[in-house]
């Protein structure tokens, strides 16, 4: 990634109005924009200055506080001039621009979204894991997301990374100096207790990928779809799980408009719950030569983009009413279901049938009978959820992993997975097992960004807010 030492500022906090906002600045060298916007470089670095804002007219804007950081010293690791100001959006645009403007024969420029982060990876302030985890703490929609963030924020994630590398680089200068006197490759795999060593590096890597594998649990949860004729009860399901939710609900973004999904926690775990109103349209089969018309085709759309939901379900539950049993109906939602996912058929209103007392005995892993109403058979049914979820509560430390971390880990995984075949065969292949170690390597320090494509880095950051 082409590193220009261009400045940059933006509004760092959240839009909108609260009792402070910050506008930062960073840049290679601040002194010339420091001395445009106050007349002086004289700030003592990381100490707080008390003073008006103002114009290039001498009007004042706000009266804040100054806090300037000396390059290395700054989160970025450049110079850093942060601005604390009333946390207004005009008055934070003021300033904002008056910065932008002082800042014109520096070049100072709007910062784009994640740069300030950027640059603290670029500036070795930070490895990829860790910047990915800023990003992961501001957006934790629950306190054991944050604190699994906060975890790998403090670099916990990239230690066990660095430990695993550490190891195999060890192994493979055994090997490659083996590589160099032929005539010892012959027992160096018995000399070197080569396997044994192996064989920790694959149960020290077995043991990361399930702790980062629970903690991306927690950053993307589970995609739960509820599925069902109308009148069965999902909505009343939703209900009754999102009102023991004690964490923060938040809508997912884009969906607000057809209001199909819905994120709800179970032991911090964040349920992404895909309602599917729209369905039930689908199939009210049409009379005999009825001609489609407009409103048919806004919900057709609506359906499409239903179904669309349900095939990235992680699960299905499909309602049905006890009372009632299943219909002809349920048999056409069922042959949409994509293949592979898990379905769990509920049985709600378990009351109407006068067999409540018994749900659990009834119930299994793939029919669970509940009553929505009462409350009955619904700590079964989060149980379910969980186990399909492969949460487990270890008490251990969790990593906020990504999806690309937990790629990474995987093929590190496999080309251990190949060295050990090398390793075990008797015709010793040297070579190609110190050429799956190298790989073993890349994939490991993949994660921490040691060897980072500039396209990954500019997608990792783009995902981030303005100001961070
Ligand atoms: P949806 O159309 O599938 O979302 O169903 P709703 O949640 O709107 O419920 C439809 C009707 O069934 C409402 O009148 C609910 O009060 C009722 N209902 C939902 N769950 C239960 C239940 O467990 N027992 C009984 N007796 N009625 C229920
Ligand atoms: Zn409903």
């Amino acid at each position: 990634m082409i590193y220009e030492p261009i400045p940059i500022a933006a509004i760092a906090t959240a839009p909108g109005r609260g009792g402070i906002g910050v506008v930062r600045i960073s840049g290679k060298d601040l002194a010339p924009v420091v001395t445009a916007l106050f007349g002086t470089t004289q700030f003592k670095p990381r100490h707080a200055s008390y003073l008006p804002f103002t114009q290039a007219d001498g009007t004042v804007i706000d009266q804040g506080i100054a806090i300037y950081f000396k390059a290395p010293h700054s989160y970025t690791g450049e110079d850093v001039l942060e601005l604390q100001g009333h946390g207004g959006p005009v008055v934070m645009q003021m300033l904002l621009s008056r910065c932008l403007e002082a800042g014109k024969d520096a070049g100072l420029r709007l910062a784009e979204p994640g740069e300030f982060t950027q640059r603290a990876f670029l500036n070795d302030k930070l490895d990829l894991a860790q910047a990915e985890a800023v990003s992961d703490l501001i957006e934790a929609s629950t306190e054991a997301a944050a604190k699994s963030a906060s975890q790998s924020l403090s670099g916990a994630f990239s230690k066990v990374i660095h430990a695993l590398v550490e190891k195999v680089v060890h192994l493979r200068m055994l090997v490659e100096a083996t590589l160099d006197f032929p005539e010892e490759e012959i027992d160096f795999l018995e000399k070197s207790n080569a396997r044994g060593q192996l064989a920790t590096i694959q149960t020290a890597l077995q043991k990361v990928f399930e702790q980062a594998a629970q903690g991306a649990l927690l950053r993307a949860g589970l995609n739960v779809v509820l599925a069902g004729q109308p009148n069965v009860g999902k909505s009343s399901l939703l209900n009754v799980l999102a009102g023991d939710d004690v964490a923060i609900v938040t809508p997912i973004a884009g969906t607000t408009r057809d209001k199909v999904t819905e994120t709800i926690h179970i032991e911090g775990i964040p349920l992404n719950i895909i309602d599917t109103a729209g369905i039930r349209h689908d199939h009210d089969e049409p009379e005999e030569g009825q001609v489609a018309n407009a409103i048919d085709t806004v919900e057709r759309i609506g359906i499409e983009r239903t179904w669309a939901e349900v095939d990235k379900a992680d699960v299905i539950l499909h309602l049905l009413d006890a009372s009632r049993g299943p219909t002809r109906a349920d048999e056409a939602i069922v042959a949409r279901f994509p293949d592979g996912v898990p379905v769990i058929r509920i049985w709600n209103k378990i009351d109407l049938s006068g067999h409540h007392a018994s749900v659990d005995e009834m119930s299994d892993a793939t029919h669970i009978y509940l009553s929505a109403h009462e409350h009955v058979g619904i700590d079964l049914l989060r149980k379910e959820l969980l186990r399909i979820a492969g949460w487990e509560q270890t008490g251990e430390s969790l990593y906020l992993a990504r999806e690309r971390h937990l790629i990474a880990l995987k093929h590190a995984h496999e080309h251990l997975q190949n060295a050990a075949e090398y390793a075990a065969q008797n015709d010793q292949s040297l070579d190609l097992f110190a050429e799956e170690l190298r790989l073993t390597q890349d994939r490991l320090n993949s994660i921490t960004g040691e060897f980072t494509s500039d396209d990954l880095l500019g997608v990792i950051f783009s995902r981030f807010c303005i100001g961070k």
